[in-house]
């Protein structure tokens, strides 16, 4: 399933698994240490295989808010895009704009490799426990700032994988002022 959001057909919201899409990449909510974890993190390691743990380990951690690139292995995604997002705690260290930080590294490696389509999970709503609306403002102004200014990615697709993350897109998408 997939909705057209109102920025017209650069943004989408899709429900699903978002180790299913064949996209350039694929962004994982991941640890600090990129060595795997739980949630969409494990969902991926899994799809992915060894491979992508032991290309992981080279990497030698990422910290909050930035990013990093591997290949995809048995992902139908070509590469993904490792992301780690803030520990919740309470909104008084930074989390919003270390939320912003991961949206917007990500988006910058898609630019420098000219990935045509890339998709996110809610990054930091799960076990990090980030407020799902506010994460869902959040992650959409960091990319429609992005695609106003650049070609790449062509499109976003934002992958739901509950009700509760679809609708708060949704209200995020209605919420927001519409770009010329
Ligand atoms: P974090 O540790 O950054 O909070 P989680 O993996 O716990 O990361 O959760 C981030 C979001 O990813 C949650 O909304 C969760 O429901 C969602 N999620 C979990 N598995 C998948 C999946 N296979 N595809 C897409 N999203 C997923």
């Amino acid at each position: 399933m997939s909705e057209r959001a109102a920025s017209g057909e650069r943004v989408r919201l899709i429900k699903g698994d978002i180790t299913k899409l064949a996209v350039a990449a694929i962004v994982n909510a991941a640890n600090s240490s990129l060595l795997g974890g739980g949630g969409v993190d494990g969902a991926i390691h899994r799809a992915a295989g060894p491979e992508l743990l032991a290309e992981c380990r080279t990497l030698g951690g990422c910290p909050p808010g930035e990013a990093r690139l591997t290949r995809g292995y048995r992902l139908r995604a070509a590469h993904v895009i490792h992301t780690v997002g803030p520990v919740w705690e309470g909104g008084g260290a930074r989390e919003s704009q270390i939320l912003e930080s991961c949206y917007r590294s990500s988006l910058e490696i898609a630019k420098r490799e000219r990935f045509r389509e890339i998709a996110f999970p809610a990054i930091a709503t799960g076990v990090y426990g980030f407020p799902k609306e506010e994460a869902a403002r959040i992650a959409l102004a960091a990319v429609r700032s992005h695609l106003a200014r650049e070609e790449w990615p062509r499109r976003v697709l934002f992958t739901c994988f509950d009700e509760e993350t679809l609708s708060a897109y949704r209200q995020a998408l209605a919420g927001a002022p519409q770009p010329p």
